[in-house]
């Protein structure tokens, strides 16, 4: 099995925002950069006729820049483009594409994007990223180990970047949706586009290429960070983590964080019984907001990214179980 870790043998391209690996022939995992504005990652896989690029990262400028290095990667002009899920951060680069290439989602999916992605997409507009980067300035000036400063630091550039760009993002809506499942038939390889439910959010699709055990998973799974649980349905997670696992996949890209193979499935659902696990002790320990602020993190979580998304995931989870 191959380690999530050690791969820069594979990157064939690398720009400021993100890195093109190599997965298999025809295959490719983009991974973004803690500095640049791709802020997710994404997916190339040339089907021989045609080309499917999996999300579009937080930037048009970002996607631009992947839609050229595709081109000259698959030596493909046509494109199919795949948003997983609403977030914005996987799709505000849409309009690059549009109306020139489809972009599919789930029918759910674009719901979503039309109602709450549109509203956050105005709230960044009117000031809501410039208040991002000013929390962070203000968080540099706090005592900081090295590496918590050397992240707060490269996500500075990242959003003094993207604050820049963001009066030039419109919102572009995909424009074909499917319900479960989606295959695409090219001349060399297919790919499908799958969907098992909630889970990060209401409504996540994967793209997995069956016949070489590839999967690109969005956020359903993440490699070394503490995930985000803010939209999810927490109880849901864990089947949806299970259904992706079902398929096997030898060659696992997450949506945020470095590729790697099965273990990075098997590391995220483990992550999730360790959230139920701790919610359900708090619960029986009728524990406050506050205690769960003061809870140290295990050793194996320390060292990862947004660890203050730790409590927070544990408060999700006890509300969902509270709730169920
Ligand atoms: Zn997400």
């Amino acid at each position: 099995m191959r380690s999530g870790f050690f791969m820069s043998k594979d990157i064939i391209v690398e720009t400021d925002n993100f890195t093109i690996e190599f997965v298999k022939p025809g295959i490719w995992a983009v991974i973004a950069k803690v500095g640049g504005v791709a802020v997710s990652n994404s997916g190339i896989v040339d089907l021989g006729d045609k080309t499917i690029l999996f999300d579009t990262f937080m930037s048009p400028l970002a996607a631009k820049e992947l839609v050229e290095k595709a081109k000259d990667l698959t030596n493909n002009e046509k494109f199919l483009i795949v948003n997983s899920h609403w977030h914005w951060d996987h799709n505000r680069g849409n309009q690059v594409f549009h109306p020139t290439f489809e972009i599919i989602s789930t029918t759910k999916t674009r719901e979503i994007m039309e109602s709450d992605g549109k509203e956050y997409l105005a709230k960044d507009k009117a000031g809501g990223l410039q208040n991002s980067l000013t929390n962070m300035k203000e968080t540099l000036k706090k005592d900081l180990d090295d590496d918590s400063r050397g992240i707060v630091t490269s996500l500075i550039t990242r959003y003094s970047k993207l604050v820049e760009e963001i009066p030039n993002v419109s919102l572009t809506l995909p424009s074909m949706t499917f319900e479960s499942s989606l295959t695409i038939y090219g001349s060399e390889r297919k790919a499908q586009i799958l969907t098992f439910g909630a889970g990060h959010t209401d409504s996540d699709a994967i793209l997995f290429i069956p016949d070489e055990g590839v999967v690109f998973t969005a956020d359903l799974i993440v490699n070394g960070r503490h995930l985000y649980m803010g939209d999810s349905t927490p109880l849901e997670w864990i089947n949806r983590i299970q259904d992706v696992a079902a398929l096997e996949p030898k060659f696992v890209i997450p949506g945020h964080g470095n590729k790697g193979g099965n273990e990075i499935v098997n590391n995220q659902e483990n992550y999730i019984k360790h959230i139920y696990e701790m919610a359900s002790q708090m619960i029986e320990k009728n524990a406050s907001r506050e205690d769960l602020d003061k809870l140290a993190l295990p050793d194996i979580y320390k060292s990862w990214p947004f660890p203050q998304n730790y409590a927070n995931n544990i408060n999700t989870m006890i509300n969902a179980l509270k709730s169920n």
